[in-house]
């Protein structure tokens, strides 16, 4: 298995660490979701200018099939712009991150420039009230850490709000941790199950069910 970490692992490990562990041993594919139509709308209207939406249209298609066409359809009439987004220059978008000194690996959205300075920024669904939702914070703070920067942008597709945000000391330790313990899930390590709400809706609640923890998990 491949001895880099990636950003989405941290992602998954921080919504259920049996949830990482399944992803990485037994991958599913995932439903095609309305944010994945909303990123590749995104990229096209910052890429293309006028063109943006016939060739969101065609990529978001070519990707995830004709048979989602509805689904690309409610993106368009969900998406939010926000004029902010123009004092933003893009720089470029989709853009692999990677340290080897952390062996850490990762898709950054985009890379934009504000008052000369070249800063990442990840996209995000719905805003929560206030902030930023933990998950992206630690998402944003991983590829600053990757990129030596101490800020980066979120901008939330359903709600056309853009948010700047100053990564602190104690998001970086979360990042340095979710990487050894990723590690550890990538050597085998299953962790115990926990009863919780996202189990119901789980893509692998049924492999999840039948397995038990590994025994060195317990003292982990
Ligand atoms: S079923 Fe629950 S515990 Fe198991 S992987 Fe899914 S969310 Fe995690």
């Amino acid at each position: 298995m491949n001895e880099f970490v990636r950003v989405s692992d941290i992602a998954s490990l921080l919504f259920c660490q049996r949830y990482c562990y399944f992803n990485l041993h037994f991958p599913l594919e995932s439903q095609v979701s309305e944010f994945q139509a909303m990123k590749e709308i995104y990229f096209s209207w910052r890429n293309y200018g006028e063109d943006w939406k016939s060739k969101a249209e065609s990529r978001f298609l070519a990707i995830y099939g004709k048979e989602n066409l509805d689904l690309f359809k409610k993106a368009i009439k969900n998406f939010k712009f926000s004029s902010e987004l123009n004092n933003l220059k893009s720089i470029e978008t989709e853009v692999e991150v990677r340290s080897d000194k952390l062996k850490l690996i990762g898709v950054l959205d985009e890379v934009v420039e504000s008052f000369n300075e070249k800063l990442p920024l990840i996209l995000g669904f719905k805003a929560p009230d206030n902030e930023i939702w933990y998950k992206d914070r630690i998402k944003l703070s991983a590829f600053c850490i990757m990129l030596k920067i101490d800020k980066g942008y979120i901008y939330y597709c359903r709600s056309g709000i853009l948010k700047d945000y100053r990564v602190r000391i104690k998001d970086k330790r979360v990042v340095l941790k979710a990487i050894d313990r990723v590690r550890k899930l990538k050597n085998n390590f299953l962790p115990e199950k926990e009863k919780s709400n996202k189990c119901k809706n789980c893509k692998y609640n049924e492999i999840c069910n039948s397995k038990t923890e590994t025994f060195a998990s317990k003292f982990l």
